[in-house]
């Protein structure tokens, strides 16, 4: 399965069918469930949902460009150095909290790769797209940790301020993307650090576009969805569909499917319960209402 998003977002009907939360809590009472999460999930954190519908345009970097040249992975260091700094302030919002331990609650997976459910506590959780803040040598597969290689991209690159662009001194939440990138312009002098094992190519352990998630971690997924007896959609418009199938599979082993989500979904016609809202205070609202 691979994930493309080069073409302009499809036109998305707009939400015909509209539920209420007592919808939402008679469908998952004295029933098992999973969560299929997205980047609406992680907006009350300060993570903008670059697809959502205030998005800015933004053309994110394909695996192919990232591995076949060094001067795309010198631009996307760059960015990614600056967007770490804004990207590692972000903590669990009240949507990630009230989820954990939420009644009848399997598991989640998630789109996301800020690392946020687990931060809260919830598990166990599935990362469909990787975790931002880990690394991965594509060579000795060696795993580390993003911050530490944070250090060695500011100390290899101690005149980081001369990267920014003019006027962005301060990196706004505007300028940062839920994969940790922000923009910069003046990136082509930029020393990458290599693999300390062997030398290799470093890449953030996160699913590029253009490239498959791992084989184990969907098979995770499938795992927990077929565990429950519901599954339910939070803050994902289900555009790409390394999320999409999921809900596919459970639609077509005939289980319910309840879709949380401002806005339009990919997913609308498959919904046994709609409820265009935010993912905090319906989730809030949820686990105050869910008999436990
Ligand atoms: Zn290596």
């Amino acid at each position: 399965m691979t994930i493309r998003h080069r073409v302009p977002r499809p036109e998305l009907a707009p939400v015909s069918v509209r539920h209420e939360l007592s919808d939402l809590v008679a469908l998952l009472t004295d029933r098992s469930w999973v969560a299929l999460t997205g980047a609406g999930m992680s907006t009350d954190s300060g993570i903008p949902d670059y697809r959502g519908p205030s998005a800015p345009p933004s053309t994110p970097m394909m695996y192919d460009e990232f591995v076949g040249h060094e001067e795309n992975r010198r631009r996307y260091w760059a960015r990614s150095m600056l967007g770490w700094q804004s990207f590692g302030r972000a903590v669990p919002n009240a949507g990630h909290r009230a989820l954990v331990g939420a009644p009848g609650l399997l598991g989640v997976v998630t789109q996301n790769v800020d690392g946020l459910h687990e931060e809260a506590g919830s598990s166990p959780v599935v990362d469909l797209h990787g975790r931002i803040d880990r690394v991965v040598c594509l060579q000795c597969r060696t795993y580390s940790s993003r911050a530490d290689l944070q250090i060695r991209l500011q100390s290899l690159n101690p005149d980081v301020d001369g990267y920014l662009p003019a006027g962005a001194a301060e990196l706004d939440a505007a300028r940062l993307r839920p994969d940790g990138d922000a923009v910069v312009e003046h990136w082509h002098d930029l020393v990458v650090p290599a693999c300390e094992v062997c030398g290799g190519i470093l890449k953030p352990d996160v699913v590029f576009f253009g490239e498959s998630a791992r084989r184990e971690v969907v098979t995770a997924a499938y795992e927990l969805v077929d565990a429950a007896e519901v599954v339910v959609v939070l803050g994902s418009s289900l555009t790409v569909m390394s999320g999409l199938r999921f809900v596919r599979h459970a639609a077509r082993h005939d289980k319910p499917v309840a879709i949380i989500n401002r806005g339009p979904t990919r997913a609308d016609a498959l919904a046994t319960v709609r409820i265009d809202g935010g993912t905090t205070e319906t989730l809030e609202a949820l686990v105050a209402r869910t008999p436990a």
